[in-house]
C-alpha cells in the first residue's frame, strides 16, 4: 500500500523524536523533493516515548518510504527494526529508516555527515589524535567517521564519565580504535585538547537559545587544529569563534546536517541529492531562529 493524500500520490517520509519543533528537516527535504519534482513529502511527529513502537509501526501500516530519527530515540529504536544496515550496526545507533515492502532497515547517516565534513581535511586527521566531547550517539557516529579518516586516538569527555568510558570500551571492541573515555570536569581537559588535531563537540552546549556558551576557550585550543561542532544552530557556535581565534579550521555542524540529510534523501528516493538547495535552504531557516 503506498501513502495516499488529497492530492494524489505523495509518499509519506517524516521523522520521530522530541521535541521536534525546531528541526530544520521538513524545510530541508521538502525543499528538495520540490527541486527534483518527486512526489514525496516529510513531516515532524513528536513522539512520546510509550508510543515509540505505535508510531513506527503506524509509519509502515501508512506506507511511508521511512523515517529520520533524532533524539532521544536513535538508539532505542534498533528493537523495531528488522535489519540493520553498515555504520548502525557497528555503533547500535540509528538515525534514518528506510521501509521496505515487509521490513524496516536502519541506517546511520550520520556518519557519512560527519565523514563528508571532514574529508578535505582527511590529512591532518589520518595518524593525529582526537578529542569528542560528549558521549552520546552523535559522538559514537563522529568516532566511526574519524576512524574511518585514519584517526589513531581517541578521548571521549562526557560530563557523566562512565557513559564516556563506557562508549570507549564499546568503540575499541567494535572498531578497534585506541579509545578511552573521562569526565568533563577533570583538569586535563586543556592538556589533552592541546594534544589533539581534531577537536569535535558533540553536546547541545552552545545551541541556540544558549549561544554564549563553549565548552572550550581559545586558550584550550591547538591553532592549526580542526574544530567542528556538531551544533548548528547557530551555524557559527561560540566554541568555533573561540576556535577561529585560536587559529584553527572551523566545520560548522550546518554541513554535517546537510550532508546526513542528503545521504537519507538518496536512501528514500535512489535519486542523486541536490546538495545546494538543501544546504541554501537549511542556512535560510535557521536564520529564522537565531
Ligand atoms: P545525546 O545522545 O543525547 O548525547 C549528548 C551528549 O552531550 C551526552 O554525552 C551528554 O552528557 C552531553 N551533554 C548534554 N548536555 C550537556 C551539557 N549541558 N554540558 C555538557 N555535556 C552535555 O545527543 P546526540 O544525538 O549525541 O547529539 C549531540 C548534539 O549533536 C546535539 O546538539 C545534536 O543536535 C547534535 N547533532 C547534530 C547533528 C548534525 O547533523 N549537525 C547530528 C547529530 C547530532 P550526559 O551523558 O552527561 O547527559
Amino acid at each position: 500500500m503506498s501513502a495516499q493524500t488529497r492530492s494524489g500520490n505523495k509518499r509519506l517520509v517524516g521523522l520521530i523524536g522530541q521535541p521536534v519543533k525546531h528541526s530544520i528537516s521538513p524545510a530541508i527535504h521538502n525543499a528538495a523533493f520540490n527541486h527534483m519534482n518527486v512526489d514525496y513529502f516529510y513531516i515532524a511527529f513528536d513522539v512520546r516515548e510509550k508510543e515509540l513502537g505505535h508510531a513506527i509501526r503506524g509509519l509502515k501500516a501508512l506506507g511511508a518510504a521511512g523515517f529520520n530519527v533524532t533524539i532521544p530515540y536513535k538508539q532505542r529504536v534498533v528493537r523495531f527494526l528488522d535489519k540493520l544496515a553498515d555504520d548502525a550496526k557497528i555503533i547500535k545507533t540509528v538515525n534514518t529508516v528506510v521501509i521496505e515492502k515487509d521490513r524496516m532497515v536502519g541506517y546511520n547517516t550520520d556518519v557519512s555527515g560527519v565523514m563528508n565534513a571532514l574529508m578535505p581535511y582527511k590529512d591532518a586527521i589520518s595518524g593525529h589524535e582526537a578529542l569528542i566531547l560528549g558521549a552520546g550517539g552523535g559522538a559514537s557516529a563522529a568516532a566511526l567517521a574519524l576512524a574511518r579518516l585514519g584517526c589513531n586516538r581517541i578521548t571521549f569527555v562526557s560530563r557523566t564519565p562512565s557513559r564516556a568510558r563506557r562508549l570507549a570500551n564499546f568503540l575499541k571492541r567494535r572498531i578497534k580504535i585506541s579509545a578511552k573515555g573521562m569526565g568533563l570536569s577533570i583538569n586535563e581537559l586543556p592538556a589533552i585538547a592541546k594534544a589533539c588535531s581534531v577537536i569535535i563537540n558533540a553536546t547541545p552546549v552552545g545551541m541556540w537559545p544558549n549561544i554564549e556558551h563553549s565548552l572550550l576557550r581559545k586558550e584550550q585550543i591547538p591553532s592549526g587544529s580542526i574544530v567542528m561542532d556538531m551544533v548548528y544552530n547557530p551555524p557559527e557556535t561560540m566554541l568555533l569563534k573561540e576556535a577561529k581565534l585560536a587559529g584553527a579550521t572551523c566545520v560548522s555542524g550546518l554541513d554535517m546536517l546537510v550532508f546526513q540529510a542528503a545521504e537519507s534523501f538518496k536512501l528514500w528516493t535512489s535519486l542523486e541529492p541536490p546538495i545546494e538547495v538543501m544546504k541554501s535552504v537549511a542556512i535560510k531557516t535557521i536564520g529564522r531562529f537565531v
